[in-house]
């Protein structure tokens, strides 16, 4: 039967997995950390990665910025002044030329001047330019995003905008402002380098910042190979940029948009200079400009791109030069862990997280699987804050809580097939496996007592005993008398329809409860049993015995107590074994 055969793979599996309870842990441990090795290698859940990355963000406290970057906003109050964007260019010409004159050190243009305009404002600026000598505009390209890690080999690259010939002779240098959003739309990081037709391109801040460091243009060197960019300073020194591994830059956000750097309104700057020319209070002391990187960008809503950042729901993407800059002029960068590490810490996780669970309670268990996630995450988050390093956060916690479910499971099965064992043991008679009589009374009660209460409900009692059984002992040995008793029991059985309830009664008794069957039916069944003991050869060592039983039928007749019925088909049997033994006999209702 495939119940049977399932039945015996079910006990081989779990007597092998009682006896090997050690090896099932390392099984289980393998099976969590290839688990998780696939899903990180295969980036299947990057995205809840990254949010644990924002987290970090979000519980840092203030970082180390550079003072000396600082935006110049040209928002709604500038556009309520100048006009509609674009602006003429003579107003930018303006602007740099009062920046100008107050020294600062870099002014880098956030927005794209690739064509002509007015030959007039156009000659201005170029000239306002030259004479600043610090003027730095970007360059943009037409990117296809989801090349973003190849990007520096030219790969999704299309196209580049970059400022017109006239001032691209005279600004000091030029970078691409490309901000590439994670797959979730976050701007987590810069690509540091986009390539085209063999000409390639840093970062705005890269290059801005590596100039105020003294770095000469062929004093950056990009190694994707070792997922890092160096920065030869003028002393020789080499300042590395770390990239993640997609050899991106992960940007250093310091804090929100308005809270990150010191903001000034681009008009407000020309309004202090007029003011000062007039000989009034200016809005802005302009000798605040004074060796400052001045970012100047586009921020009026609606003119601008907004991207989220992990700290900041709606950020100008221009702040990114920001954060670019200052992290290479403060060497604060935010690192990612090596590969090497990540995977080392997703396997011992894992393997420790599993084995570990596999020996403790359910409820232990939990806790302790809980306190091992807070407890990484701590970890994490104290990895970011201090050292600014990035570890791999959501997938070790995975790790934990898979290994929990996966070894819940586990000792779950354990314990329910525990619990199936221990009342079959309970319940059965250990020779022939049929109902012992404490459980088949049980059976029995519960039957006799639906059936007393509800009428139109019966019930019959089949008792049986081998017949001339000591004879099988004493010419054959116990063990003989045994497997008779067995393989009697297993007809009865296989007999036995499924509802009806067979039980060893006795030594070589058996009693077998058919609900809903009267006597007729009940008497048919029991020649069945009769007729199959005394046709089966039972063999032991040479020798082959062939037996009979003899049994005796009642069926529920009003009785009170269930004792009362089982004695009726005692009497029964009784009247078999006085009439000559392997019959059936009825015990009649008597009708008072
Ligand atoms: P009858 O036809 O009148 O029933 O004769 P019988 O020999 O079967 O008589 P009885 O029913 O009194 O026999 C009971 C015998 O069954 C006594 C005992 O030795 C044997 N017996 C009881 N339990 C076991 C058992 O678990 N194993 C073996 N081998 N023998 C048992
Ligand atoms: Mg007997
Ligand atoms: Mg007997």
């Amino acid at each position: 039967m495939p119940t049977d055969v399932l039945k015996n793979i079910y006990n081989v599996v779990y007597q092998a997995t009682v006896k090997h309870k050690n090896k099932v842990a390392v099984i289980l441990a393998v099976i969590v950390t290839a688990f998780i090795l696939i899903s990180y290698h295969t980036s299947f859940l990057e995205r809840l990665e990254l949010l644990t990355l924002d987290y970090r963000f979000h519980v840092r406290p203030g970082q180390v910025r550079s003072s000396d970057v600082v935006f110049i906003d040209m928002a709604e109050d500038s556009i309520n002044v100048i006009g509609r964007w674009p602006w003429p260019r003579k107003w930018h010409a303006a602007l740099i030329k009062i920046l100008s004159s107050y020294k600062p050190k870099a002014i880098a243009f956030d927005v794209v001047f690739s064509e002509t305009q007015d030959q007039m404002d156009d000659t201005a600026l170029d000239e306002a330019i030259r004479q600043s000598g610090v003027v730095y505009m970007p360059s943009v390209y037409d990117i296809d995003i989801e090349h973003s890690p190849t990007f520096y080999r030219g790969e999704g690259v299309e196209a580049i905008h970059e400022p017109l010939a006239i001032f691209k002779n005279v600004i000091k240098g030029t970078g691409h402002i490309n901000a590439v959003p994670d797959s979730d739309g976050i701007l987590r990081r810069a690509p540091p380098v986009i390539a085209l037709n063999g000409h390639i391109t840093y970062q705005l801040g890269i290059r801005v910042g590596a100039d105020l460091l003294g770095v000469s243009p062929d004093g950056i060197s990009f190694d994707p190979g070792r997922h890092n960019l160096s920065l030869r300073l003028v002393n020789g020194k080499i300042e590395n940029v770390p990239l993640d591994r997609n050899n991106q830059l992960i940007i250093n956000w310091v804090g929100k948009w308005g809270k990150d750097f010191k903001h000034y309104s681009y008009i407000d700057v020309i309004k202090s200079y007029a003011a000062i020319q007039e000989g009034d209070k200016p809005i802005i002391d302009l000798n605040e400009f004074r060796d400052k990187i001045c970012i100047i960008g586009l921020t009026a809503i609606g003119l601008i791109d907004i991207k989220p950042i992990p700290i900041d729901s709606t950020y100008p993407a221009v702040g990114t030069n920001a954060m670019v800059i200052s992290s290479i002029l403060t060497g604060n960068f935010v690192r990612e862990a090596p590969e090497w590490v990540n995977i080392l810490i997703l396997i011992i996780i894992s393997m420790v997280a599993t084995t570990a669970l596999c020996n403790l309670r359910l409820l232990s268990g939990v806790i302790i699987a809980v306190a091992a996630i807070i407890l990484y995450m701590l970890f994490s988050i104290i990895l970011f804050i201090v050292f600014n390093i990035s570890v791999i956060t959501f997938y070790p916690m995975l790790a934990v809580a898979f290994a929990y479910v996966l070894t819940a499971s586990y000792t779950q099965l354990l314990q329910s097939i525990e619990r199936a064992n221990l009342f079959k043991q309970a319940t059965r008679d250990g020779l022939t496996q049929l109902y012992n009589v404490r459980h088949f009374n049980l059976l029995f009660e519960a039957e006799f007592r639906n059936v007393s209460t509800l009428k139109f409900r019966t019930l019959s009692i089949i008792m049986c005993d081998i017949d001339n059984f000591k004879r099988v002992n004493d010419t054959y040995g116990h063990q003989a008398g045994d497997t008779i008793l067995r393989e009697i029991a297993a007809v009865i059985q296989s007999k036995c329809r499924h509802m009806d309830v067979a039980g060893r009664y006795g030594g070589e008794e058996f009693i077998i409860m058919l609900s809903g069957a009267n006597a007729v039916d009940a008497a048919a069944l029991a020649d069945k049993i009769r007729i199959a003991v005394s046709e089966k050869k039972f063999k032991f060592g040479d020798a082959v015995y062939s037996t009979t039983i003899s049994l005796g039928v009642a069926e529920y007749y009003k009785e009170k107590v269930k004792n009362e019925l089982i004695e009726r088909a005692d009497k029964a049997l009784y009247e078999s074994k006085h009439t000559g033994k392997n019959k059936v006999s009825v015990s009649p209702i008597e009708i008072n």
